[in-house]
């Protein structure tokens, strides 16, 4: 899976593709899950992502796949142990995402103490939506969130809204993970996560980034 810096032009592989949960103290809450004290991070293969206008592919070890829409960062200049003061001049670009999650399988995840790479990992279960530069965007915690099922409404959110901030984030992360150009950090989801069946389509919206849109199959 390659994308192209949309400030160069460059193709670049993408790499690791990080995301956070339950970043968005609503979206806990409706998860019955407590406020987290450090972020909770977790990895998707890139084989996830799917481009706008693709396809959500419903897997059949599921029958409760939920969207989850999320600002995603896009990583320039590599590093770790980056301060959070200087973290967003990692960051190469934006755009909105979907964390697509198999709920049914993440629940029996959580209940059993095993791991979400499946309930998280499908393949396209992390549509990403058109590359913007990242000083196209002023201030990422100025953005609303949304998704539309069918053109309707079901998701509505505010970036401002998040525990932890883009910069705390990639700080937090660049502690563990080396960050690399292409790297992708979904943010987290704010509330009002629902399920998807086939046929429905799917658009997801940030201020001031391109829609993404997927069918769902
Ligand atoms: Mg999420």
């Amino acid at each position: 899976m390659k994308l192209i810096n949309p400030s160069t032009k460059e193709h670049l592989h993408v790499g690791k593709v990080l995301c956070i949960g339950r970043n968005y103290a609503r979206h806990a809450a409706e998860m019955g899950s407590s406020v987290p004290k450090s972020p909770v991070v977790f990895l998707k293969p890139s084989t996830a992502i799917v481009r706008t206008q693709g396809t959500v592919v419903l897997p059949t070890m599921s029958s409760d796949v939920h969207h989850e829409v999320e600002l995603v960062v896009v990583i320039g200049p590599g590093g770790r142990n980056i301060r959070e003061s200087e973290a967003l001049d990692h960051v190469m670009a934006y755009a909105v995402g979907l964390d697509m999650t198999a709920r049914d399988l993440q629940s029996e995840a959580k209940k059993k103490g095993k791991p979400w790479s499946i309930a998280k990992g499908f393949d396209t279960f992390a549509p990403l939506g058109p590359l913007v530069p990242a000083h196209k965007v002023a201030d990422p915690h100025a953005l609303t969130l949304s998704v539309k099922v069918n053109g309707i409404v079901r998701q509505h959110g505010h970036t401002g809204d998040m525990i932890f901030t883009v910069a705390r984030l990639i700080s937090y992360c660049s502690r563990v993970f080396t960050l690399e150009p292409g790297d992708l950090l979904y943010t987290g989801t704010p509330e009002g996560v629902g399920p998807v069946m086939s046929g429905d389509h799917l658009e997801a919206d940030c201020t001031g980034l391109p829609s993404l849109t997927v069918t769902v199959v």
